[in-house]
């Protein structure tokens, strides 16, 4: 077991000592094959149709070596390099949110019995073991606040609860981000501070890895580490310093609800819905959009039915109808709907800001409405990138 290090108040970050060694890069794999080992389905991020996308991972050649991600407001460009990094990307139009909180699934059924009584039976959730490889600190904050809404809500959702339960984050701090990110300015990375199992700082010859629970402790026991070098130590420092200067967006801190209620009828409203198709990307790759719709679904006999939940979206005619009425009928409404909920509202329901800085909604918008250029036009401050 290689020796403790930790990064002090002084170097900016507070991450927590930890226990810790270091990871040669062609032991990757080792890590991957005991999560598998200890009974974990393993998921990591890999490079497809352009994207870096969450699923199934065997070894380490299927996650995406050398790929970086190039954002834009409505762009993604990802490119293959000869860069010896697993992680130099930012993040992909998924969070953990479709592992946890699916996009559809079914919650009950019913059944009709010969005498025509009802028999209602609860759907259980497909939870597995699951270990999630490449999470980084927006996600983990978003992770904490869908946990707020599905776990200790006056609803507890047990689909979540169960696959929550279950659930193993190796997280990864960010050495590149994207031109879209704004975490630092939310105050939820690049750096993760907690919430992970095992946490990991890449360096082009291998990885730091710390222990942030007890579950990762025992993980770390078993992988082949060596001891962590001093100037490992300092190189990480720089690239964590680094990380966080690169980002130039900003959103304002702090609750907006006040402010963001004062300009109701602001003409930026009017201008951004002109743009906006309310096609409701921003709120599907959103980490902590959690809306839904239910339906049932009849079987054609008439004997029975299927409830199912799906993902629903603030951009949806349907999410606002009520007694024959689309409240939100214009995407105006709709997007200031988004906005004063995210920014404003979130914070009494959930005693912080909905947005966590990811820049996915700027990123996968197809039109690119940036959501800090777009609250800095309202409130009239000079934060936008
Ligand atoms: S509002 Fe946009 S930047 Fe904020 S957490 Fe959601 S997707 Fe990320
Ligand atoms: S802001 Fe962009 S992503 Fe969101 S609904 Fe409007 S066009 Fe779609």
């Amino acid at each position: 077991m290689a020796a403790c290090y930790g990064f002090s108040q002084a170097d900016g970050q507070d991450n927590p000592v930890a226990e810790t060694g270091f990871l040669m890069r062609q032991r990757f794999g080792d890590l991957l094959a005991l999560l598998a080992g200890a009974g974990y389905r393993v998921v990591g991020p890999v490079h497809r149709d352009g994207a870096i996308v969450y699923t199934d991972v065997h070894d380490a050649a299927d996650l995406p070596s050398g790929v970086m991600v190039e954002t834009a407001p409505g762009r993604v460009r990802s490119t293959e390099t000869q860069l010896p990094r697993l992680f130099a990307w930012a993040n992909g139009p998924q969070a953990l949110k479709p592992l946890l909180f699916r996009s559809e699934e079914t919650l009950w059924r019913v059944q009709r019995g010969d005498d025509g009584g009802l028999a209602f039976r609860p759907a259980s959730a497909d939870a597995q073991p699951l270990a999630l490889v490449g999470v980084r600190a927006c996600d983990l904050a978003a992770l904490q606040l869908q946990d707020q809404h599905f776990l200790h809500g006056a609803y507890r959702d047990e689909h979540y609860a169960a696959r929550r339960a279950q659930l193993l984050l190796v997280a990864v701090n960010c050495t590149h981000p994207a031109a879209t990110c704004f975490c630092a300015t939310t105050g939820d990375g690049p750096q993760a501070q907690d919430g992970f199992d095992l946490l990991l700082d890449e360096l082009d010859e291998g990885f730091i890895v710390a222990a942030g629970s007890g579950r990762g402790r025992e993980l770390l026991a078993g992988l082949p580490l060596v001891p962590v070098r001093e100037d490992q130590v300092r190189k990480v420092a720089s690239t964590r310093q680094r990380a966080r200067a690169e980002q130039t967006r900003s959103i304002p801190a702090g609750d907006l609800y006040d402010e963001l209620m004062a300009r109701r009828e602001h003409p930026r409203w009017n201008e951004v819905a002109g743009r906006c198709l309310s096609c409701g990307n921003c709120t599907q790759v959103c980490p902590t959009c959690f809306c839904s719709r239910e339906q049932d679904q009849a079987q054609l006999d008439g004997r029975g039915s299927t409830h199912v939940r799906q993902w629903d979206s603030c951009f949806s005619e349907g999410h606002s109808y009520i007694h024959g009425l689309v409240v939100r009928g214009e995407p105006r409404h709709r997007y200031r709907q988004w906005l004063t909920h995210k920014l404003g509202s979130w914070h009494r329901q959930y005693g912080r800001s909905g947005c966590v800085g990811c820049g996915r909604c700027i990123a996968w918008c197809p039109v690119g409405i940036d959501i800090c250029a777009e609250v800095n036009a309202l409130l009239g401050g000079a934060h936008g990138a």
